[in-house]
């Protein structure tokens, strides 16, 4: 009976699990195909200025949208990209397609401050990252100060003297560097304070919330304050409601950046937030 139980429900799981690699690898052929007929494009969300409510920057977002699944997150998708090996020719073409946009704006005439670029672990693993950045900032001429590179805790962890090392010489090249996500992941102390980062990103889970969890009321006004102490400007995202942003405003909080503001929007919607 009970080897009975066991067998059927060892048939389940493998079904079920048999299941998921076929969704899987759907998404990763999809992915593959997604590549060859560059069906990606950005969308950008502004970051403003707490003190003067002028827009400082914009975050560059991927989307995907695949002609049978239609509109996949990066939330999704990204992971996968990871795992099958083609982040860092994605994150490449997200690094080029952002510079081009900057650039055009800059031949417009319109200021947009920086754009940021998010940066997955694997491109900091990677040997080529680095002249990768400084060849795109040539070819496209888009000056290294407008560019902002978004690299997670985790990501700068898992071998935190190569990562220092990588950073500091895209520091010196004039590129803005923050650390997104910041409070989920597991950064230590004593690396932060070495890492030549500008920026601190306060999760947008800790944001939800405030000023009515306690808890994360508090984590938000600690990140304020360990950020000021080190320096760097502190960003919150995900700032949806006016009342998460006075009382991020009160505590102290340099920039802002969420629904509240403007969702993440193709360049074309763009006017009223570029100078
Ligand atoms: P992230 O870098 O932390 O980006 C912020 C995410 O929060 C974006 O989701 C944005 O659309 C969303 N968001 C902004 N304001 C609000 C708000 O007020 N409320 C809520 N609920 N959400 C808000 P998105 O575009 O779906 O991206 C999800 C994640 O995927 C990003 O998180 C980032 O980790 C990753 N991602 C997106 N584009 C890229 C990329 O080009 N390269 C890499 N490596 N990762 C990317
Ligand atoms: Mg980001
Ligand atoms: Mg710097
Ligand atoms: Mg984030």
């Amino acid at each position: 009976r009970a080897k009975l139980n066991g067998r059927n429900n060892y048939a389940f799981y493998t079904q079920s699990l048999t299941l998921e690699s076929v969704e899987h690898l759907k998404l990763q052929s999809a992915l593959h195909s997604a590549i060859t007929n560059n069906a990606f494009h950005l969308v950008y969300q502004p970051k403003l200025d707490f003190s003067t409510g002028e827009t400082v920057g914009f975050e560059a977002l991927l989307r995907w949208v695949d002609p049978l699944m239609g509109n996949i997150s990066p939330a999704i998708f990204i992971p996968v990209a990871e795992k099958i090996g083609v982040i860092c020719n994605i994150g490449l073409w997200v690094l080029n397609s952002a510079a081009r946009q900057g650039i055009e704006w800059l031949k417009q005439g319109k200021h947009f401050g920086r754009i940021s670029v998010n940066v997955a672990g694997p491109q900091l693993q990677d040997a080529g990252f680095f002249d990768e950045v400084k060849t795109v900032l040539e070819q496209t001429g888009l000056p290294p100060e407008c560019l902002e590179l978004e690299v997670t805790e985790s990501c700068m962890m898992s071998d935190p003297k190569a990562v220092i090392k990588l950073l500091k010489k895209l520091g010196d090249l004039g590129v803005e560097l923050s650390v997104d996500d910041f409070g989920t992941g597991y950064s230590s102390l004593n690396y932060l304070k070495r890492l030549p980062i500008d920026k601190l990103k306060i999760d947008q889970s800790f944001v939800r919330d405030i000023p009515h969890n306690a808890n994360n009321t508090a984590i938000s006004k600690a990140i304020i304050a360990l950020g000021h102490a080190l320096n760097l400007t502190v960003i919150a995202e995900g700032v949806e409601t006016l009342e998460q942003a006075e009382f991020l405003r009160q505590s102290g909080c340099d920039e802002a950046q969420g629904y509240l503001y403007s969702k993440p929007l193709l360049p074309s919607e763009l006017n009223k937030f570029l100078g």
